[in-house]
């Protein structure tokens, strides 16, 4: 568990739903054009897959096999990323493949984010 986990100011709350909506909806549009990568190559082995993590612009890609890729989405929470592109804050890495993660949102992920936004300045 991590310290100083537990300010619940409300100015805090809004600039953490701020944060996780951005990388929520960040990963949100990586896993829709993977879907529609997966969906364009079903007769293909292996496609190329964008990172799904939560940070903005991210371009990074990577060769999965369909097979593998339908193992990332076997849970609606888990997304695809590139080793080095985890957001600890809000997620854990359930998997560790040699040229990608699996990450799945953790449950109370607001507040997990108190312990990052500490040291933003807030702008
Ligand atoms: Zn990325």
């Amino acid at each position: 568990m991590r310290e100083g986990v537990n300010d619940d100011r409300p100015e805090r709350k809004s600039e953490e739903r701020r944060f996780v909506a951005r990388a929520a909806s960040a990963e949100i549009n990586g896993r829709r054009v993977n879907e529609a990568i997966e969906r364009g190559t079903e007769s293909a082995r292996e496609a190329v897959f964008v990172c799904e993590c939560g940070n903005l612009g991210c371009t990074e890609t990577v060769e999965l096999t369909i097979a593998e890729y339908e193992l990332v989405r076997s849970s609606f929470d888990r997304f695809l990323v590139i080793p080095g592109h985890e957001i600890e804050s809000v997620e854990d890495v359930v998997e560790r493949h040699d040229r990608y993660l699996v990450v799945a949102k953790r449950d109370g992920q607001a507040v997990a984010m108190a312990a990052v936004t500490d040291d933003r300045d807030g702008g």
